[in-house]
C-alpha cells in the first residue's frame, strides 16, 4: 500500500487481529447532549455518519451508563435493555453505511453521578458533587459488573463494533482503583491488586461473554492529577491487567474531573500530554492511544513518529470539522476547520445541559438545522464549493461589510449558497476581534480560524477588498448588504479619562502603547481577564506543565508536583462595579483556570467599586465600604465592554445586520459566527 506523503504513520492501517482499522485516528468519546434529546438518536445517527464519512478510523460514542445508578445526571442515557439496543440501531447502521466503525462507551459515573442515587466503592463525597454516594454492598458490586457485561452484549446487539470501558477521569472504576476513594475491606478493596479486581472482572467477564471478535477498549487513567492518585508503577500494572483480561486497545485518560489542572483547554500545548502515553509504550502488547489537545494531523503524525502511541484520539476536533481526517488524506489540511480548544460551545453547553455545538462550526450536532456540509472531494475546492442550487441567494450579488468573525462567516455562507460575494474590510487584514484574541497567551489557536475562513473564501472566489472603507455609494449596486461592522470599545466616562495614561484594551493588544509596571484594569469581563493575562504572563516562564505543577517525570503519586509559578513583575489590579466574585460570566469549564492563573500571578481584584476620577496622583476609586482609594498607576486599561459600530454613511434598502453591529451585549465569537450563517 502506498504511503501518505505527509502523514505516513497516520494513514497506516492498524491490525487488531480480527479486524483492521483504516488509519490511526480515533474519534474520542464526547457527550453531545443529543443522547437525551427528543429524536436524539436520529440526530446522533446523522452526526456520527458525517464523521464516519469524514474517515475517522474508529468512533467512540459519548458515555452510556450500564444501569440506572451510573447515569451522569437524571435522564442520562443507559444501555440496559433490548429496547435501548433497538434505539441505538439507527446510529450503527448509519455509521456502517458510510464504511465507518463505532464503539459504545460504557461509563458508570459512580460518585460523580449528579443524582441522590449515586453509588461508589465507599461513601466518600467528591469535591465537585452535591451528593454523598452510598457505598455499594458486595452484592451491589457483583450486580454492577453484570450490568457492564449486559451493556456490552446489548451494544453488540445494537450493531456496535466494540465497547470502550471508561476507567478514567475519576468515574466509578477510578474510584475503585485509587486507595483514597476505596476504603473497602471486602475482596474489592485493600491492596492495589485487590482494588483492580473491579475493572479486571468487568473486562474479563465482558470478553468471555462477547467472544474474541468484538473490540474492547479500556480507557486507563494514566495521570490522575489528584493527590493520592495512582503512581506510575500502578498505572503500568493496571495496563497489564487490562490486557490480560481481554482489552484489545488501551486509551489514555488524563486527569480526574476534580483535578485543578487544565487538561484540554486551549492553553494546554498541542499534544501536551503525549509523554504520558509514551512512557507506557512497550509495557503492554496491545496498541496504545494517546489523547488531549490534538487538533491537527501534523501533531498527530509527530506523536506517532516519536513513538508516543499507536493511535491518536481527537474528540472536539471532530465537532469543528467532521471531515478532518479525509481532508488530511486528500492533502488538504489547510481546509481543516481547526478546533481552538475554547470549550465555549461544546463542554460549556453540555455542563449547562444544552446540546453541544462548536464555536467555529455551529452546524455540529445541529446538522438538520443547516444545509448539509459539502464533502471534500479531490476535484473540489476544500469543503467549500457545491452551493445549494435553487437557493434564493443563487446568483445574487451580496456585499459583506466587515471581515471579523461574523463578516467572514456571512460571506462564506452566502458564497456557499451560490451568491456572488464581495467582502469589504477597512483594515489591512481579515480577522477583526480574532486578530486581538490570538495575541492572548494560550489563544494563538484563533489564528487557525482566520486561516480557515481565508482559505475557504478564496476557494469560493469571494472578492476580498482589504483596506477599503465601504459607504452607501460603494454598496448601492448590490442586491443585499450584510453589515458586519463589529463593535467599538466603550470609553470610560469619568473626569480624567482623556489623559494619555488611560488607554483601551485595543491599544494594548495591538501594541500601540508600552504598558507600564503599575496597571489598573477597568472591567472584568472576558476581555478584562484576557488583558490581565496578557500583561502578566511573564510569570509562566517555567512552561505549561511546570507552572501548573504536573510532574513530567511521573515519579509522584497522581503525577502532581509543586506549581512553579511566580508573581508577575507587573502590579495589576482589576476593578469591577458589580459586587461578588469576578469572572462569573467566564466559561463554565474554563473560568476557574483564568481565575487561578491570575491569582497565582498576584493580580488583585476589587469588586463593588465606583470610579471617581483620574489625576496626577492616580486612579481614584470609591471602595465597597465607601472609602476613597487612590491607585498610583502608570496606565489605566479600559475593558468596559463594547458598543455596536454602525457607520452612518452606510445604508442600503436590503441590509442585514449581524454580529456585534447588531447587538454588542454578551457578544462572543460563538454568536458572531452563528449570526453570519443561514438556517435551512
Ligand atoms: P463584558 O463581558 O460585557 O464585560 C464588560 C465589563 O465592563 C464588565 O466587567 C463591566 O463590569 C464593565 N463595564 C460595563 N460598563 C461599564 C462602564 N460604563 N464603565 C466601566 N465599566 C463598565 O465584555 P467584554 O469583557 O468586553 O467581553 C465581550 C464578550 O467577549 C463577552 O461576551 C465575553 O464573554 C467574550 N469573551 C470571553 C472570553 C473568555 O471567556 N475567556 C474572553 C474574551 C471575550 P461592571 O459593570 O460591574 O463594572
Ligand atoms: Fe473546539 Fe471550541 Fe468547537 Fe469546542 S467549541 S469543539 S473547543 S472550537
Amino acid at each position: 500500500m502506498e504511503q501518505h506523503p505527509a502523514y505516513p504513520r497516520l494513514f497506516e492501517p492498524l491490525d487488531l487481529g480480527f479486524t483492521t482499522l483504516p488509519n490511526r485516528v480515533l474519534m474520542g468519546s464526547m457527550h453531545t447532549g443529543l443522547e437525551e434529546e427528543k429524536g436524539g438518536m436520529e440526530k446522533m445517527a446523522r452526526f456520527y455518519a458525517e464523521r464516519a464519512a469524514g474517515e475517522a478510523g474508529l468512533i467512540v460514542t459519548g458515555g452510556i451508563s450500564p444501569n440506572f445508578e451510573g447515569v451522569v445526571a437524571w435522564g442520562g442515557s443507559r444501555m440496559s435493555s433490548r429496547r435501548h439496543a433497538k434505539r441505538h440501531k439507527p446510529i450503527t447502521d448509519a455509521v456502517h453505511a458510510e464504511g465507518g466503525r463505532i464503539a459504545m462507551q460504557i461509563l458508570h459515573a459512580g460518585r460523580y453521578a449528579y443524582t441522590p442515587l449515586c453509588v461508589a466503592p465507599s461513601a466518600l463525597q467528591s469535591p465537585i458533587s452535591r451528593f454523598k454516594p452510598r457505598a455499594l454492598t458486595s452484592r451491589g458490586v457483583e450486580r454492577t459488573i453484570l450490568a457492564f457485561v449486559r451493556s456490552a452484549l446489548l451494544a453488540r446487539e445494537a450493531g456496535y463494533d466494540g465497547v470502550e470501558i471508561m476507567g478514567s477521569e475519576g468515574y466509578l472504576i477510578n474510584q475503585f482503583v485509587v486507595a483514597d476513594t476505596n476504603l473497602r475491606t471486602d475482596k474489592w478493596g485493600g491492596d492495589f491488586e485487590r482494588r483492580c479486581r473491579f475493572p479486571e472482572e468487568i473486562l474479563a467477564r465482558i470478553r468471555e461473554a462477547v467472544g474474541p471478535d468484538f473490540m474492547i477498549m479500556y480507557r486507563l487513567s494514566m495521570l490522575d492529577l489528584v493527590a493520592g492518585g495512582s503512581n506510575w508503577e500502578e498505572v503500568q500494572r493496571l495496563a497489564q491487567i487490562a490486557e490480560s483480561a481481554g482489552a484489545n486497545l488501551i486509551n489514555t485518560g488524563i486527569g480526574w474531573h476534580e483535578a485543578r489542572i487544565p487538561t484540554i483547554a486551549t492553553m494546554v500545548p498541542r499534544g501536551g500530554f503525549r509523554f504520558v502515553t509514551k512512557k507506557l509504550m512497550g509495557s503492554v502488547n496491545v496498541p496504545l492511544i494517546t489523547t488531549n489537545r490534538f487538533n491537527d494531523p501534523a501533531t498527530c503524525e509527530q506523536a506517532l513518529a516519536e513513538g508516543c502511541a499507536d493511535m491518536v484520539s481527537m474528540a472536539r476536533p471532530f465537532l469543528a470539522d467532521p471531515y478532518l481526517v479525509k481532508k488530511a488524506r486528500l492533502s488538504r489540511s489547510e481546509d481543516i476547520n481547526t478546533c481552538i480548544g475554547c470549550n465555549q460551545a461544546c463542554l460549556d453547553h453540555v455542563f449547562k445541559q444544552k446540546v453541544a455545538s462548536c464555536l467555529v462550526n455551529p452546524r455540529a450536532c445541529h446538522e438538520s438545522e443547516f444545509g448539509a456540509s459539502v464533502r471534500p472531494e479531490p476535484q473540489q475546492d476544500g469543503n467549500a464549493r457545491g452551493g445549494q442550487s435553487g437557493h434564493q441567494l443563487q446568483g445574487k450579488r451580496v456585499a459583506v461589510v466587515g471581515g471579523g468573525p461574523a463578516g467572514m462567516s456571512a460571506a462564506l455562507e452566502r458564497a456557499r449558497l451560490g451568491a456572488s460575494v464581495v467582502l469589504f474590510e477597512s483594515q489591512a487584514e481579515l480577522g477583526g476581534q480574532f486578530l486581538m484574541a490570538q495575541k492572548i497567551p494560550g489563544k494563538t489557536e484563533f489564528q487557525e480560524t482566520i486561516r480557515y475562513f481565508k482559505t475557504q473564501l478564496e476557494h469560493l472566489g469571494v472578492d476580498i477588498r482589504l483596506s477599503t472603507q465601504a459607504d452607501s455609494d460603494l454598496v448601492a449596486e448590490f442586491d443585499e448588504v450584510v453589515l458586519a461592522t463589529g463593535v467599538r470599545p466603550r470609553a470610560l466616562d469619568v473626569p480624567g479619562a482623556d489623559r494619555p495614561e488611560v488607554v483601551s484594551y485595543v491599544d494594548v493588544l495591538q501594541g500601540r502603547v508600552e504598558v507600564g509596571r503599575r496597571v489598573a484594569i477597568v472591567g472584568a469581563g472576558g476581555i478584562g481577564f484576557d488583558v490581565a493575562d496578557f500583561l502578566t504572563h511573564d510569570s509562566d516562564d517555567a512552561g505549561f506543565l511546570s507552572s501548573w505543577g504536573v510532574d513530567s517525570h511521573l515519579s509522584s503519586r497522581g503525577g502532581l508536583g509543586e506549581p512553579q509559578r511566580k508573581s508577575s513583575l507587573r502590579e495589576v489590579v482589576m476593578y469591577q462595579r458589580q459586587s461578588g466574585k469576578m469572572g462569573k460570566g467566564l466559561g463554565k469549564t474554563t473560568g476557574w483556570i483564568h481565575r487561578t492563573t491570575l491569582k497565582q500571578r498576584g493580580v488583585k481584584q476589587m469588586t463593588g467599586v465606583s470610579y471617581s476620577h483620574i489625576d496626577d496622583q492616580g486612579f481614584h476609586v470609591v471602595l465597597e465600604d465607601g472609602t476613597m482609594h487612590v491607585h498610583a498607576v502608570d496606565h489605566v486599561v479600559v475593558c468596559a465592554g463594547q458598543l455596536p459600530h454602525r457607520p452612518t454613511d452606510l445604508t442600503h434598502p436590503n441590509a442585514v445586520v449581524v454580529g456585534g453591529a447588531r447587538d454588542a451585549r454578551g457578544l462572543d465569537a460563538q454568536r458572531a459566527i452563528l449570526d453570519g450563517m443561514v438556517k435551512s
